[in-house]
């Protein structure tokens, strides 16, 4: 039986194969990984980084993008999905983090889901990314992925961040959801899985 350290090796290993690059660590503002977080939901990776960069261009602070007005930003967020949403969201967010945090980004899981269109995915996401404090952040593909190879078996997208943080040492936690978001995306896709090239055949529960 397979250890969870060792799932999550031959999952990364078997990206390093594939050419998949580390995800990028330090020396990105916590308001860019905050606003790129919300621009991401339900949006390709590359329309995210586009409509991201041109928002961060046109409105670089907090303040700036409060006081940006609405039809404008939902312009620039018209390619990502729900763009009128994620306008009002980031408009709303800009002006509480003016209003209530000075213009910086919260550090705090509390502070940080306080915000419009902050959950705790996000919230998770930028502790770890931004300030560099262990969090286990679940999406579709983290918490699928756990429960097809029997690391968890979990319900709810909160269990399996429970579950992964009891099962991962403190420190391996932010790195986990760029490990098994890459690995949802190439090899054990939603449907249709690539199991016959996954270095998890054999032990895995969805596919043994
Ligand atoms: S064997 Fe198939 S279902 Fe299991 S982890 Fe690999 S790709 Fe996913």
């Amino acid at each position: 039986m397979r250890t969870p350290a060792e799932t999550v090796r031959l999952m990364t290993e078997h990206l390093g194969d594939m050419g998949v690059p580390a995800p990028l660590s330090g020396g990105v503002s916590p308001f860019n990984v905050l606003v790129g977080t919300v621009v991401s939901l339900r949006t390709r990776d590359a329309v995210t980084l586009e409509v991201t960069k041109r928002l961060l261009q046109r409105a670089p602070t907090p303040c700036e993008l409060a006081g940006a007005p609405l039809c404008e930003l939902e312009e620039l967020l018209r390619p990502a999905g729900f763009f009128r949403v994620k306008a009002r969201q980031l408009k709303e967010t800009a002006r509480l983090l003016c209003e209530r945090h000075g213009g910086v980004v919260p550090r705090n899981r509390d502070e940080l889901t306080a915000l419009p269109g902050v959950g705790g995915k996000t919230a998770a996401f930028v502790m770890g990314m931004a300030f560099g404090i262990p969090a286990v952040c679940v999406d579709v593909h983290v918490h699928r992925i756990s429960n097809r190879t029997g690391l968890l078996a979990t319900r709810t997208p909160e269990q399996t961040e429970a579950g992964l943080m009891r099962i991962f040492p403190r420190e391996e936690w932010t790195g986990l959801n760029h490990v098994f978001v890459c690995f949802g995306q190439r090899v054990c896709l939603p449907v249709r899985p690539r199991c016959t090239a996954c270095p998890l055949k054999g032990e895995c529960e969805w596919n043994p």
